[in-house]
């Protein structure tokens, strides 16, 4: 049998149960169908993959009332206990990383060979948050002369997490994980077109030793299930992963319960790329973080601006290895491009091949969809455009890349700025007081200098104007996710002011 028939056999295995029961909700420890349903369908061949419960508001009441109940016990159990399940959780994720990966692939159109590595990622992210809840309520001393400062950090109590379609298994560990560490309970709403791998992980939870009500998850659309999420009055915050507009959206949905609201939203990030660089691996890196997980990436190297001596020749090395990349089916081990998510997804990006023509821009590979059935586009790549037009403006989330020409320094940090997102930006140069320079001055969250995105927890992850509010990472997670309280003790007999004497 080919790796592709293994695993499509295996897959059919792991789908069977969800072809008879749907993908149900669960809350408080207990499975719900929902008044209705709705089908998810794989991007692959368009074939039903089972239904879904929609979530509406009397199930996110629901939910969010059984997070409330299951806070205090939660809250108030020792770090070192929570510690011990959120490991066990990272376990059992390892012993199923196989199915979840197979999972995704067949619900999302990722590739294997990233998803596999996405589902131990995910286990990762529970490894690294366990470890911190014993330490999660530490605070500091700051004396005074007069008084003992002592602060400490208490978890907010029940939240909500929305999540989005890409990398759906691997985002949801990253935000619930640090949630429990931190002693909060959660509602989670996964994203409507990639319900599987959500509802596996909750499964693993309750295996695990969670207790009823800390972990409820409630599927739905975004409008319905989200909208009451983002309005409930239980629920003391949102961790939201998405798109802008839709971040701006709950931001006012949320102004009457005065939610706090972490926000992962949108990019469109530079890859800049002088001509004193290592070209070779410039080039690696460039094709990675644009054309790897279908560019359905939040952090994506979009926009590639070259430096204008270098940029015929490294865009004719662009042209030939995008032509060679291999897109076709995602459980394929040798497959490195699979469908996009959706129908509405694929339109999306397929509109974006005529804007480019318009605009003048060179289609200079891809631009077109593959032929059959599913969602697959030729990995594409636009040259000689400008930072004014649509193609390098908009986040296309696809494996498109628009390649702007630069004459020096000040122009490519005023292209590389020229936009509204600010996640994270790709610097290749050798000359290191360039590299200090221009990172200081480029307007993202996250920079990689002579590097390709490369992750790691204790660093804090999240991005400047429409890409975000908030860091995720290390400590960063436990500041939303926590109160801070400051205790003052007076020392001894400082001068109180007397009044009415
Ligand atoms: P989306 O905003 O359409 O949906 C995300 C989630 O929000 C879904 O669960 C959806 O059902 C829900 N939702 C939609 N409308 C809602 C509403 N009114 N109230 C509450 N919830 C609502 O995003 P998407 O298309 O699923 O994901 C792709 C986007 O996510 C891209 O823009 C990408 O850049 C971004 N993203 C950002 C990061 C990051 O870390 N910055 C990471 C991954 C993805």
């Amino acid at each position: 049998m080919t790796d592709l028939a293994s695993h499509l056999a295996k897959l059919g295995t792991h789908l069977a149960r969800f072809r008879e029961t749907g993908i149900l909700n669960l809350i408080d420890g207990k499975d719900f169908e929902g008044l209705e349903t709705f089908e998810t369908h794989s991007p692959v061949d368009e074939s039903l993959i089972c239904k879904v419960a929609k979530g509406m508001t009397s199930d996110v009441d629901a939910a969010a009332k059984a997070a409330k109940g299951a806070f205090p016990a939660w809250a108030g159990m020792s770090g070192a206990e929570r510690k011990k399940i959120l490991h066990k959780i990272a376990d059992l994720i390892v012993e199923r990383a196989e199915e979840i990966a197979l999972c995704e692939c067949w619900d999302t159109g990722q590739a294997y060979r990233f998803m596999s590595k996405a589902a131990l990622r995910g286990a990762e992210n529970f490894r690294y948050y366990a470890d911190l809840a014993p330490g999660a309520r530490d605070g500091q001393s700051l004396p005074t002369n007069d008084h003992m400062n002592v602060t400490s950090r208490s978890p907010i109590g029940p939240v909500g997490v929305i999540t989005p379609w890409n990398t759906p298994f691997m985002l949801s560990t990253w935000k619930i994980a640090p949630a429990l560490a931190a002693g909060c309970t959660i509602v989670h709403k996964p994203a409507e077109f990639s319900p599987l791998t959500a509802r596996i992980l909750a499964e693993i939870a309750h295996e695990a030793g969670l207790p009823p009500g800390v972990w409820n998850l409630v599927n739905g659309m975004g409008e319905d299930a989200g909208r009451a999420l983002t309005q409930h009055p239980d629920i003391k915050a949102i961790a939201f992963v998405g798109e802008s507009r839709t971040g701006s959206m709950i931001m006012k949905q949320g102004a009457d319960t005065l939610k706090r609201c972490h926000f992962e939203l949108g990019g469109k990030n530079p890859v800049v790329v002088f001509d004193d660089a290592d070209l070779e691996r410039a080039l690696d890196a460039t094709i990675f973080m644009i054309y790897s997980l279908n560019g359905e990436r939040c952090t994506s190297s979009s926009r590639l601006l070259v430096q204008d001596t270098i940029a015929d020749a490294f865009e004719r090395r662009l042209i030939e290895r995008v032509n060679n990349i291999r897109v076709g089916h995602p459980l394929d081990p040798t497959t490195e491009v699979g469908p996009l998510i959706h129908k509405v997804h694929y339109d999306k990006v397929c509109s974006y091949f005529e804007v480019a023509r318009q605009d003048g821009a060179t289609v200079a590979a891809g631009g077109t969809a593959q032929e059959g059935k599913g969602w697959f586009v030729k990995p594409t790549l636009f040259t000689h455009a400008t930072s004014s037009m649509r193609i390098s403006q908009e986040e296309i989330f696809g494996p498109v890349l628009t390649s702007i020409r630069f004459k020096d320094e000040d122009e490519a940090l005023r292209i590389a700025n020229d936009v509204d997102y600010g996640l994270t930006g790709y610097v290749w140069t050798n000359d290191v007081s360039r590299a200090l320079r221009f990172s200081d001055a480029l307007d993202a969250g996250m920079i990689w200098v002579n590097s390709e995105n490369v992750r790691h927890l204790p660093t804090p992850f999240g991005g400047t104007k429409a890409s975000g509010i908030g860091r995720d990472g290390g400590q960063w997670s436990f500041d939303f996710y926590m109160e801070q309280k400051n205790v003052a003790f007076a020392l001894g007999q400082h001068k109180i002011a007397r009044l009415g004497t």
